[in-house]
């Protein structure tokens, strides 16, 4: 990469992080819905988070303190991510996870914090699930931070709700 390749790239970045995690995730993901849309269909402090890429203070989700099993799907879409049995009690006060369900998460860099941090996303919908560190458990060795309003729970025996189309 030349200089001029690089200062194009970093400024394509930094004006990314400006933008809607929708929008800086880019490619064209399965599931597309308007900003209108969505409001309609999903809380305001679900909305803050999954399409303006915010993050719900610490301690405030009740999944912390879920330890069910069942699954967790998109708040927004409803595509399951994670499987209860992957969940963990990180002590950071947001919903942890070692793994995701395949295909569930699509990955991208953001530089909202000094240092860049890996932000994941829905695969189908876009929406803005939350960060993944390399400090978790075995046997992956991740974290998936997650925002526990970005997410709904299903306990096992119940149905899963249908995708959002
Ligand atoms: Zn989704």
């Amino acid at each position: 990469m030349n200089k001029r390749t690089l200062l194009k790239t970093l400024s394509g970045w930094f004006a990314g992080a400006a933008l809607p995690a929708a929008a800086l995730a880019a490619p064209p993901f399965p599931l597309k819905k308007s900003e209108a849309e969505w409001k309609k269909l999903v809380s305001p402090a679900a909305y803050n988070v999954l399409f303006e890429h915010g993050t719900e203070r610490a301690g405030t989700s009740a999944l912390n303190a879920e330890k069910r099993p069942g699954t967790y799907v998109c708040a927004a879409c409803n595509l399951p991510l994670f499987d209860a049995a992957h969940k963990y009690e990180s002590g950071t006060g947001w919903p942890s996870f070692w793994q995701p369900l395949p295909d569930a998460m699509g990955t991208s860099t953001d530089f909202k914090a000094i240092y860049p941090r890996t932000e994941y996303h829905c695969a189908r919908c876009g929406g803005h699930q939350g960060h993944v560190f390399n400090d978790g458990p075995k046997p992956t060795g991740k974290r998936y931070c997650n925002n526990g309003v970005a997410l709904a729970f299903v306990s096992q025996g119940i149905t899963l709700p249908a995708l959002r189309t």
